[in-house]
């Protein structure tokens, strides 16, 4: 269990309306924030969206062309790097290679002037945290790499940051170290209660890690909501389609927000329309349940472990995605004829 030398004090943090323009590009257009003391965010959005823009500006290693960062309600806009009290973690190890995990950690604690005994225990202290008791005398070369990584969060949080920056800390790594160290950054930041904000491109990471979300668009926020939230209601196409898997079907508008869609008439979130209008609704893979018998096939079937992912078409039209059980898969090869059915909660209208 961690001593006082590690927990950490939580701190607000908050975008107020930043831009940030290089040249001709927009990386953040109005990008307002407000993250929670002690909370763990996510911002999570494809290449290019603005997340390393945000993430550096709130570092302090870039400025806002316009608006503000506000760290514990106080403006931080124009205070250097060094003088922020934040922790970062980046995607490549970034370690001191000829130092030690405890130098390395307690690398940070001597820039700030505490002694060799303090700096010490609390680097040791940090190293058991994060599971690396046993290793505290290895280099860096003597590690793997979620080790490594482990290190390195251990020397972020070495200064008791007011927030700690993850940039796409877990990319490097295969996919069974990824996963393990996913579990352990939230159990350490829980445990530490730092506010942090990490930044990915991975949306299984940013749910399964974080708080809430906050998806991210060509540099601006789409919307920020728990996973939970963002997976079952979405503000946006965007990110309907950018969180978890999504079928488009097309129907036709009815009356009083209803639409009809194969063959069966349905209420739906979402701007109403003309009676008649085509529309296209967005169902998850898990909403549409499949009965054998009827006028589509089963072109294709994706294992997935639990379930298994059923392609379904007619027609021709693009196969329709459908999560059945193993067991129920196993009635349906290839070819099968089935019926589709939509549970009563498309998830919304395309735009
Ligand atoms: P990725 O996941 O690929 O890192 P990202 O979401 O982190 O993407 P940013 O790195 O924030 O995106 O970049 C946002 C936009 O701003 C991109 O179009 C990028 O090319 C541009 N950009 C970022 N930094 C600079 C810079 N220093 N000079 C010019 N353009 C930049």
């Amino acid at each position: 269990r961690p001593g006082n030398t590690v927990a950490t004090a939580s701190t607000s943090v908050e975008f107020v309306d930043v831009t940030r323009v290089f040249g001709k590009t927009t990386a953040l257009a109005g990008f307002t924030l407000e993250i929670k003391p002690g909370e763990l965010l996510a911002l999570l959005g494809p290449s290019g969206c603005g997340k390393t823009t945000a993430l550096r500006i709130l570092a302090g290693f870039d400025n806002p062309t316009t608006g503000s960062v506000l760290v514990g309600g106080g403006d931080v806009t124009r205070i250097p790097v060094n003088k922020r009290d934040m922790g970062m973690v980046f995607q490549s190890y970034s370690l001191f290679p000829t130092m030690t995990a405890r130098d390395n950690v307690a690398f940070g604690l001597q820039l700030r002037k505490q002694p060799a005994t303090k700096r010490r225990q609390t680097a040791g202290e940090l190293l058991e945290l994060v599971g690396l008791g046993a290793h505290t005398d290895k280099y860096p070369h003597q590690l793997s790499g979620g080790q490594q990584q482990r290190v390195a969060l251990a020397r972020a949080l070495a200064i008791q940051p007011r927030v700690l920056l993850l940039d796409e800390p877990l990319s490097a790594l295969d996919a069974k170290v990824r996963e393990q160290l996913r579990d352990e950054i939230r159990r350490i930041q829980t445990e530490v209660g730092v506010t942090t904000v990490i930044v990915t491109h991975d949306q299984e990471e940013a749910l399964s890690m974080a708080d809430r979300v906050a998806v991210m668009n060509a540099g601006r926020l789409e919307q920020c909501a728990t996973p939970a939230e963002l997976y079952a209601r979405p503000a946006t196409v965007f990110v309907a389609e950018f969180v978890g898997t999504m079928n488009h079907i097309s129907g036709v508008a009815e009356d009083g927000g209803f639409v009809r869609v194969l063959g069966q008439r349905l209420q739906i979130d979402g701007a109403a329309r003309a009676v008649g209008d085509p529309v296209k609704v967005l169902v998850r893979p898990e909403a549409v349940t499949v009965r054998a018998g009827g006028d589509w096939t089963v072109v294709g079937s994706n294992f997935r472990g639990a379930t298994t992912r059923l392609l379904v078409s007619r027609d021709g039209e693009p196969p329709i995605r459908a999560d059945v059980t193993v067991h129920q898969a196993a009635d349906l090869p290839m070819g099968s004829p089935v019926t589709l059915m939509l549970a009563d909660r498309p998830v919304l209208l395309a735009q």
